[in-house]
């Protein structure tokens, strides 16, 4: 029972989470400034120190923004793959080469005591790319920034102890809000983001019973609500004869709130 985790910032303000066994920690994007991710390591009792790497999904400012800060101070490592270095190598300052490594979508890298499988998803950006984290036949996935999840990102996923879910919007209150057409399309287009009850129905093809958590993660500030978020996709597994709150629990995240310290 070694791996942990704590999503330490989620939303469209800025996205980092937490991972680690005993021996390895790892973090998956640095989408804050320097000075906010030091406070939300220290709220959860985490070291900057102690990461073996920092692994990137894509080149979107809340998702590096304090990436080239961090990189230098704490002398990490940064993984990514190759488009997406192009594409976020002038937004993130002078990194040295030796900082500098490629981790193609769709391949497993060993880090230590844990396997980290990376997919592509489908976002516009350069090449957007999530992860699996496996450690002891334990799973733990994070999937957001996706317009849809198709069936290949399923097969990725499928079966993890703890998902990681992008929630980000409630289709009726994006349509009514108060956002240009333009970016409504974006949001909606399957190189967007997932709404609420298209990320419950993509996770009816992937709970089993592994499953214990799902933490709905990247929710839309504008256009969606954490207490909406969850009866929806309650609904819609409950629906489908998964019942919240027996095998698995559905929990929020935050932008500004870290999770606790969790083991998978
Ligand atoms: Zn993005
Ligand atoms: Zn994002």
């Amino acid at each position: 029972m070694s791996l942990h985790f704590s999503i330490l910032a989620s939303g469209s303000t800025g996205n980092m989470l937490y991972v680690g066994t005993d021996k390895q920690k790892l973090l998956v994007d640095a989408g804050l400034s320097g000075k906010n991710a030091e406070a939300l390591f220290q709220q959860v009792g985490a070291n900057l120190q102690d990461l073996s790497g920092i692994l990137v999904t894509h080149e979107h400012s809340d998702h590096i923004k304090g990436l080239g800060v961090l990189a230098r101070k704490y002398k990490l490592p940064i993984y990514a793959n190759e488009k997406t270095w192009r594409a976020m190598e002038p937004l993130i300052g002078n990194v040295s080469t030796d900082q500098k490594f490629i981790f193609p979508a769709g391949t497993v890298k060993t880090f230590g005591d844990i396997d980290v499988e990376s997919f592509g998803v489908s976002h516009d950006a350069a090449e957007p790319m999530f992860y699996v984290f496996h450690h002891e036949g334990k799973k733990l996935a994070i999937i957001t920034d996706t317009g849809y999840v198709s069936d290949r990102m399923k097969g990725v996923i499928k079966g993890a102890d703890v998902f990681i879910f992008e929630s980000n919007h409630d289709v009726d209150m994006l349509r009514m809000g108060r956002y240009p057409w333009s970016v409504k399309r974006r949001i909606l287009s399957d190189v967007g983001h997932v709404s609420n009850e298209d990320a419950a129905l993509a996770m009816t093809d992937v709970i089993t019973d592994n499953t214990k958590h799902i933490y709905l993660a990247h929710l839309s500030q504008d256009n969606n609500m954490k207490e909406l978020a969850n009866m929806s996709v309650s609904q819609v597994l409950e629906s489908k004869g998964m019942p919240v709150g027996q095998a698995f629990l559905i929990h929020d995240t935050d932008p500004k709130i870290p999770t606790k310290i969790q083991y998978v």
